[in-house]
C-alpha cells in the first residue's frame, strides 16, 4: 500500500480539529450531561471538551497504527458462515476486541451502563477517522453503541424510564445496553428486503401479535451490515395491508438472537438459550470486505415492540437520520484517504521536469479534492450538531419537563429550529458524501496512473470500498428525492415567504459588499432559482399557463387533484440537480459564516481564503446546473410519461 504514513489520524488533521474548535460545546455538553447533574460527570464544557479531544487523540493514534497498517489483511479477508454462525476474519476481530479494550465502542452509552458519556458528535469524528484507515471497520463499529443508544432513546421516547432528579435511572433495555458496553455484543438495523429497499411500503416481513400478548415476527431481510450481532431494530407489517397500506402498516421490534424457554431475550451463554433467528448467509462484496452484509430468516422469532404500534417507520427514522450523518463521516473519511495518497503521489512523481501535483491539470484536481472534503466536512458538522442537540432537547424535555407553559413552548420552538436545520442537511450531505467520495476515490486512481489500478497500492480498493456509500442508508436518489420534497413544500406552503427570500438573494448578488458575500448570495441565489424555475414547470403542466397568476394562488390550485406520480414529473426529474445546487449554497452559506466567525484571529485568513476557493469553484458549476434545469427534459417526460399510458391502453387492448 503506498498510504503516506502519519501516526496519529486526528492531530494530523488541521481542519476536523478547527471544525471541533467550532462546536457549541456550552449547548452539547449541558444536555449530554443532563445540566450536569451526574455526580460522576464533568462539571463544566471546558472539562468535557478536553475529555474528548484527548479520547480522539488517543484512538487517532490506535487507529493510524492498529487499522490503516492492517488494511491489506482487511480488504483479502472475508467473513465466513460456518454451522449458522458467522465467522467474522481475524483481523477485524483482533481490531474490534482492542477497541473494546480500549472504551471505544461504547463511547456514547451513559456512565452508568459502562460507557462513557460522549455525544454522539465525538463517536462520529471516530468514524471519518476510521474510514480513514478502513472502511469495512467503520461499518461494523457503528453498531454498537449506535445501537445501545438507538434502545435507550426509544425507551425514553416512549416513556418507559424510571427518572430520578431529572436523570434516567433504569430503561427496558439497561441489560442490552450493559452488555453491548461490557460484552462484546453489538446489533443491526434490520429493514430491507428482497422486494424493499428504497420503497420501504413493500416491506413484507410479518408481526403476529400471539394471544399471550408477545410479538412474532417472520421474513426474510437481506443484505443486513453486522446481521450476526445479537440485538435487532427490525421494521416489520404489524397492520394489515388493506386497512394500513403502504408505511402506515409498519411497526419497530427489537428482535433478540437468543430466548430463554419462556421466550425472554437472553444470553447466548445462559441455560437453555435457544436461537430466535437465522443467518441465512453472509454477501460477498465488491469491497469492505471484512464487514459482514448477512441474510437474515425470522421465522415466528420473538421480538419486542418499540414505541407505538403502527409507528414503525417514524421509529426508524430516528435511527436513520443518525446513521445517515455518520455515512456522511464516512464519506468524509473516505475523501480524505484518498486525497492523502493522491498528494502524496502527485508530491513524488516526476513528469516533463516537475512533480506532477505542480503540472495545472493535477494541482487543479488536487485543489478540487481538497475544497470540497473541507466543505463536506463543515456541513456534515452542522448537520450532527443540529440533530443531536434536537434529539437529546425533546427527550430531556420528557424526562424533565419544564415548570412552565411558557419555558416549555420555548423549549419546543428550540427543538423545531434544530430539527429544521438538521432535516434540511441530512439528505444534502448524505448525497454529497456518497457522491463525492466515489468522484474522489476515482480522482486518486487518475492521479496515481498505472500504479493507482495495481492493487498492492490500495488505490483501487479506497474506490471499491467508496462505491456502496451513495447506496447503502437510502441512496443517492433518495436523498435527492427528500430534498425535492421538503424545498417545494416549504415554497407552496408559504409562496410569500419564497418569494420575499428570492428577491432578498437577487438583492444580495448585487448589493454585497464583500467578495464573499456576493458570492455566497449567488449561490443561494442559484438554489432559489431552481426551485422557482421547477415550480412554475409543476405548475404550468397541471394549470396552464401560470404566468399571469400570483404565485399565492397556485397553494390550492396545486393540492387540486393532485397526482404525485405525474404532477411531480419536472421535479423528480431535476431533484438530483436541485439537490447539488441546495448542497452548494449550504456549504458556501457554512464556510463564509465561519470565516465571519472567526474574524480578528489567526485563523480569519485561511478560512475566508478558503470559502473564496470554494465559491470560485461552484458558482460557475451552479449556472450550469440552472441553465441544464432550465433547458432539459420535457421530451424525456413526454416519453416516459406516455410509456405507462401506452402500456395500460395495450393491456386494455388485450383484454
Ligand atoms: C454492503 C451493504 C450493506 C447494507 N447494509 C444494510 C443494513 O445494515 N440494513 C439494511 O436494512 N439495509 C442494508 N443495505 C441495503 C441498502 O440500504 C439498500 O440496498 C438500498 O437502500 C437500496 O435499495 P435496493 O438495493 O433495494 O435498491 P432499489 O430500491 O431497487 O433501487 C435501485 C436503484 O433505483 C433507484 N431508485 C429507486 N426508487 C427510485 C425513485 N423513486 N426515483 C429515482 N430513483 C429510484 C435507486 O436510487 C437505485 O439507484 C445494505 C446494502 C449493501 C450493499
Amino acid at each position: 500500500m503506498t498510504r503516506p504514513t502519519s501516526t496519529n489520524f486526528f492531530l494530523d488533521n488541521d481542519d476536523l480539529r478547527f471544525q471541533l474548535s467550532r462546536v457549541d460545546w456550552a449547548t452539547l455538553v449541558s444536555l449530554q450531561e443532563a445540566a450536569f447533574a451526574d455526580e460522576d460527570g464533568f462539571k463544566d464544557p471546558a472539562e468535557a471538551r478536553a475529555f474528548y479531544e484527548d479520547v480522539l487523540s488517543n484512538l487517532g493514534e490506535f487507529v493510524a497504527r492498529e487499522i490503516a497498517a492492517h488494511e491489506h489483511e482487511l480488504d483479502t479477508q472475508h467473513p465466513e458462515l460456518k454451522d449458522g454462525e458467522v465467522v467474522p476474519p481475524p483481523r477485524m476481530k483482533k481490531i474490534l476486541d482492542q477497541m473494546q479494550a480500549l472504551g471505544a465502542l461504547s463511547l456514547t452509552l451513559p456512565r452508568r451502563l459502562g460507557g462513557s458519556n460522549v455525544p454522539i458528535l465525538v463517536q462520529n469524528v471516530l468514524v471519518e477517522l476510521v474510514t480513514r484507515a478502513d472502511a469495512s471497520v467503520a461499518a461494523e463499529f457503528g453498531f454498537y453503541s449506535g445501537i445501545g443508544q438507538a434502545l435507550l432513546f426509544y425507551s425514553m421516547e416512549e416513556g418507559s424510564v424510571e427518572i430520578k432528579d431529572g436523570v434516567p435511572v433504569k430503561t427496558r433495555f439497561d441489560d442490552v445496553v450493559r452488555r453491548i458496553a461490557e460484552h462484546q455484543e453489538w446489533g443491526a438495523m434490520v429493514l430491507t428486503e428482497p422486494g424493499a429497499g428504497s420503497d420501504l411500503g413493500q416491506i413484507k416481513a410479518k408481526a403476529v401479535l400471539s394471544p399471550d400478548g408477545s410479538w412474532r415476527v417472520t421474513g426474510q431481510k437481506i443484505f443486513i451490515t453486522a446481521g450476526h450481532g445479537d440485538h435487532h431494530i427490525v421494521i416489520a407489517r404489524s397492520e394489515e395491508e388493506g386497512t394500513h397500506p403502504g408505511l402506515k402498516g409498519l411497526s419497530l421490534f427489537y428482535v433478540p438472537r437468543f430466548v430463554d424457554a419462556q421466550g425472554q431475550r437472553c444470553k447466548k451463554s445462559d441455560p437453555g438459550a435457544k436461537r430466535n433467528f437465522d443467518i441465512g448467509g453472509v454477501e460477498h462484496k465488491m469491497g469492505q470486505h471484512s464487514a459482514v452484509a448477512a441474510t437474515i430468516n425470522y421465522e415466528d422469532s420473538r421480538a419486542e415492540l418499540l414505541g407505538q404500534r403502527g409507528h414503525g417507520f417514524l421509529g426508524m427514522l430516528m435511527l436513520m437520520n443518525n446513521a445517515r450523518i455518520s455515512v456522511g463521516f464516512e464519506g468524509i473519511g473516505t475523501c480524505e484517504t484518498a486525497y492523502r495518497m493522491a498528494r502524496a503521489y502527485a508530491e513524488e512523481r516526476v513528469t516533463m521536469g516537475k512533480p506532477i501535483a505542480r503540472h495545472e491539470m493535477i494541482a487543479d484536481e488536487l485543489d478540487e479534492m481538497e475544497v470540497v472534503i473541507r466543505g463536506l466536512r463543515a456541513i456534515t458538522f452542522e448537520a450532527a450538531f443540529h440533530e443531536e442537540v434536537s434529539a437529546r432537547l425533546k427527550l430531556m424535555s420528557k424526562v424533565k419537563p419544564e415548570a412552565t407553559e411558557e419555558a416549555k413552548k420555548e423549549t419546543e420552538k428550540k427543538v423545531r429550529r434544530h430539527k429544521r436545520k438538521a432535516r434540511a442537511l441530512t439528505p444534502l450531505i448524505k448525497y454529497w458524501a456518497g457522491e463525492e467520495c466515489v468522484r474522489m476515490a476515482r480522482m486518486c486512481m487518475q492521479i496515481m496512473g498505472g500504479v493507482g489500478y495495481i492493487t498492492e497500492t490500495g488505490a483501487e480498493k479506497i474506490l471499491r470500498d467508496a462505491l456502496v456509500i451513495p447506496v447503502y442508508e437510502g441512496t443517492s436518489q433518495i436523498q435527492a428525492l427528500m430534498a425535492l420534497k421538503d424545498n417545494l413544500q416549504a415554497a407552496i406552503r408559504n409562496p410569500t415567504r419564497f418569494l420575499s427570500e428570492l428577491a432578498t438573494a437577487r438583492l444580495e448578488t448585487l448589493s454585497a459588499r464583500a467578495e464573499l458575500e456576493k458570492g455566497e448570495a449567488r449561490l443561494r441565489h442559484h438554489a432559489m432559482s431552481a426551485m422557482q424555475t421547477i415550480i412554475t414547470r409543476i405548475a404550468a403542466d397541471k394549470l396552464g399557463d401560470v404566468r399571469g397568476r400570483p404565485l399565492a394562488e397556485w397553494k390550492s390550485a396545486f393540492m387540486k387533484d393532485w397526482d404525485p406520480q405525474k404532477d411531480f414529473s419536472f421535479g423528480l426529474l431535476h431533484a438530483e440537480r436541485l439537490t447539488k445546487l441546495l448542497t452548494w449554497s449550504a456549504v458556501a452559506e457554512t464556510l463564509v459564516r465561519q470565516a465571519n466567525e472567526v474574524k480578528g484571529t489567526a485563523d480569519y485568513e485561511e478560512r475566508a481564503a478558503l470559502a473564496l476557493r470554494f465559491i470560485e469553484r461552484f458558482e460557475p458549476r451552479a449556472r450550469g446546473v440552472v441553465a441544464e434545469i432550465e433547458a432539459t427534459g420535457g421530451s424525456l417526460i413526454g416519453r416516459v410519461l406516455a410509456r405507462p399510458r401506452r402500456e395500460r391502453a395495450a393491456a386494455k387492448a388485450a383484454e
